[in-house]
């Protein structure tokens, strides 16, 4: 029998005062799942960088978690990344996700470093290595970026990225089992020995996680389009039939010897806790 795996929460930062009581709220259900780590994003172009900031360090103040900091090199000097950082470590923050980031015009758009800035995640990581011993969770993409051009073309960026002093990797989103263990293999076979979380997308409303899919690679099968078929407006059975998928999905990974997963929650408790339930994890008494 496989045991549970170990699991990771990435929240986003929210704009309204409403969504920011969900997000605590959400924060405060998961943390008996007992998380290796939670980490919040960083908008694109660095538009949240203050919000982003002051979540993770309040999650470091006033909780048991170990909270990341997502961080992109995008709009920003070497300089402020590096005060940014600073400033993480001296509030006891040990863990960030360090990315290059989208062009500031959009995916899709031709990117462009910013000057005196982190030109590639790879940069940032050596940047972030010089300041302190921070524990660096970096982006991966089982159906290679979409700028990479290739799947070697991927692999060697991984590669530099954990040469340049990287933890352990979490995946964009995928739905085929295989497309992970595929990427994994070839991972392996490059001689990179270190972590590749699956990252499992828990975003019930399905018209957008297709245009999510469409801007990052991601295939979605037909056969997980067509559960989702005539439920536009029944968010509820959409609930039921996120957890199951995301938990068919996990457990099918655990099978095949994965230990860690890394939930892309959308600040939302519920789907978390019960796909972690169908995964045989449930929230621990506190300490
Ligand atoms: P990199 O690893 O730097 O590589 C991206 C591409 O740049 C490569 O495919 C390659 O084509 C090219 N490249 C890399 N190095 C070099 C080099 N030395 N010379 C020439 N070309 C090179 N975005 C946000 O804005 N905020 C977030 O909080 C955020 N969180 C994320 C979390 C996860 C787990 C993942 C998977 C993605 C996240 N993203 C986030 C999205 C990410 O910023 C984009 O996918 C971005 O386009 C690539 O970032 P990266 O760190 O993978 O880039």
């Amino acid at each position: 029998m496989t045991s549970a795996p170990e699991v990771s929460f990435e929240f986003f930062p929210p704009k309204t005062p409403e969504m920011e009581e969900k997000l605590w709220d959400s924060v405060r259900r998961l943390a008996p799942v007992r998380p290796r780590f939670v980490s919040v994003t960083y908008g694109a172009g660095g538009s949240t960088r203050t919000r982003t900031h002051d979540i993770v360090r309040r999650m470091a103040e006033e909780t048991d978690l170990k909270p990341a900091g997502h961080i992109t090199c995008v709009a920003a000097t070497r300089t402020e990344i590096d005060q940014v950082l600073t400033d993480y470590w001296t509030a006891g923050v040990k863990r960030i996700v360090a990315l290059r980031g989208d062009p500031t015009a959009g995916i899709g758009t031709k990117y462009s470093p910013h000057p005196g800035g982190y030109a590639y995640a790879s940069d940032l990581i050596a940047g972030a290595r010089n300041i302190a011993d921070f524990d660096i969770s970096v982006g991966c993409y089982p159906e290679v970026h979409p700028e990479a051009g290739s799947l070697s073309a991927e692999i060697d960026n991984l590669k530099r990225k954990f040469d340049a002093g990287a933890t352990r990797a979490i995946t964009q989103f995928f739905f085929y089992p295989d497309v992970y263990l595929r990427f994994l293999d070839a991972a392996r076979a490059a001689g990179i020995a270190q972590p590749i979380v699956p990252g499992i997308m828990l975003q019930s409303n399905f018209k957008g996680l297709k245009r999510m899919a469409g801007l990052c690679n991601t295939s979605i099968p037909s056969r997980i389009a067509d559960l989702y078929d005539g439920l536009d407006n029944d968010p509820e059975t959409r609930d039921l039939v996120t957890a199951h998928v995301a938990a068919d999905l996990c457990n099918r990974l655990v099978e095949q010897g994965v230990d860690q997963l890394h939930f892309y929650t959308m600040n939302r408790a519920g789907l978390s806790l019960s796909t972690c339930r169908l995964l045989g994890l449930k929230p621990q008494a506190q300490a």
